[in-house]
C-alpha cells in the first residue's frame, strides 16, 4: 500500500480489527520509509442492486422509493409506519 506522505510502496500493518459490524477491517498502517501512520479499510465489493423496469430499463435500487410507494398503497390501512420500514428491508 502506497504511503500517502511519501509515495513509497512499503507499510507494514501495526493493527488490524473488525469494523462497520464486522463487514470492514480497519488496518493501521505504517510506512517503512518515512514512518507516517495512516489507516485502510477492507471490504466487500458487492454489486449495487438494480430494478428492471416494465420497459425493460434497469435504475439503482432506491429504498425511498419503494417507501414512499407503499405508504402511498397503505395510507388509509393500519399499518404503522414502523410496518413499513420493516417491509421495504425485506424487500431490499
Ligand atoms: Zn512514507
Amino acid at each position: 500500500m502506497e504511503c500517502p506522505n511519501c509515495h513509497q510502496n512499503a507499510s507494514r500493518v501495526i493493527d488490524s480489527r473488525p469494523s462497520d459490524e464486522n463487514r470492514a477491517i480497519r488496518r493501521r498502517r505504517e510506512c517503512e520509509n518515512c514512518c507516517f501512520r495512516f489507516t485502510t479499510f477492507e471490504r466487500v465489493e458487492t454489486a449495487p442492486l438494480l430494478v428492471v423496469k416494465n420497459d425493460g430499463t434497469r435504475e439503482p435500487f432506491s429504498r425511498k422509493k419503494i417507501l414512499h410507494g407503499v405508504m402511498a398503497a397503505g395510507q388509509k390501512r393500519p399499518i404503522s409506519s414502523e410496518q413499513f420500514e420493516q417491509l421495504v428491508v425485506r424487500v431490499e
